[in-house]
């Protein structure tokens, strides 16, 4: 079932077995099934692991990634974020959320550094797409988050490939597991033995998310198809507006506006 749903989204993302696809995989379920898949699919994959110091569970991380690419026949390149910049990530989102007078969650700080991360390193590495693991339920999420917030437009790049033809500097990105819910990438990964962490990051701090998960939770697997199925019709009402992509005037790397999301956090 899994299976051959996630063949149709690959199918759907136009993605082909020759391309070099960079897979982030973070020792989490969801990436460890995404590297899995598409290596049982005969797909170009490497897996991209981001080290981002977060004590012993980050250790865990990545073990269980250099256990799982060794099992699948893959290579694997770690990015110690220490190393490149200077910190691991609780300090970098400490010294940020200091700095800034609005509240700003672990988990979106982490996010735009990681994004930033994976389109920089994927396009040194000639990588045509990197792969991520988001699941039904993280994007079911994610959609009604924006809509509640009343700025549904903020979902527009959101579906099973986010791409920008007309910018080179910008790696295309695939969700393979776009329509699998949570519950049934956990019984899969356990079923094939994956080597995964279950347990939840320690930074993980995003209350807003917590609180439209729980409302996301009374809603059955259709329903959350549902949800993502609407959204991917309206998004293209919004893509009008959001194709323009302009450079950061910082770090040069594709951006909205003159300073990318990443710089204008850590500066
Ligand atoms: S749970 Fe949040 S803080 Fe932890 S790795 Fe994921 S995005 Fe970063
Ligand atoms: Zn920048």
């Amino acid at each position: 079932m899994i299976e051959n749903q996630v063949k149709k989204t690959l199918r759907k993302t136009g993605v082909n077995k020759k391309e070099k696809i960079l897979v982030a995989v973070s020792g989490g379920k969801d990436s460890a099934v995404t590297a899995y898949l598409l290596s049982k699919f005969g797909y170009n994959i490497r897996g991209f692991h981001i080290d981002l110091k977060i004590g012993d569970y980050s250790e865990k991380c990545k073990n269980a990634v250099v256990e799982l690419c060794r099992q699948l026949g893959i290579s694997l390149i770690i990015y110690d974020i220490k190393k490149e910049m200077g910190s691991g990530m609780c300090y970098l989102r400490s010294a940020v959320q200091s700095r800034k007078k609005t509240e700003i969650k672990n988990c979106a700080i982490c996010g735009v550094i990681k994004k930033w991360i994976f389109n920089k390193e994927a396009r040194k590495l000639k990588a045509d797409k990197i792969a991520t693991g988001h699941n039904l339920d993280d994007e079911s999420q994610t959609f009604l988050m924006n809509l509640f917030k009343g700025s549904p437009e903020l979902s527009a790049n959101i579906g099973v490939i986010t791409e920008n033809t007309s910018n080179k500097k910008f790696i295309p990105r695939i969700k393979p597991l776009f329509y699998i819910a949570e519950e049934d990438i956990r019984k899969y990964s356990r079923q094939k033995k994956l080597p995964v962490v279950y347990e939840k990051c320690p930074c993980a701090l995003d209350s807003y998310r917590i609180q439209v998960r729980e409302f996301t939770e009374k809603l059955s697997e259709k329903e959350k198809v549902n949800v993502v199925r609407n959204f991917e019709r309206l998004r293209e009402k919004f893509r009008k507006k959001e194709s323009e992509i302009n450079y950061c005037r910082i770090c040069g790397e594709p951006s909205r506006n003159q300073v990318c999301r990443k710089c204008g956090l850590m500066q």
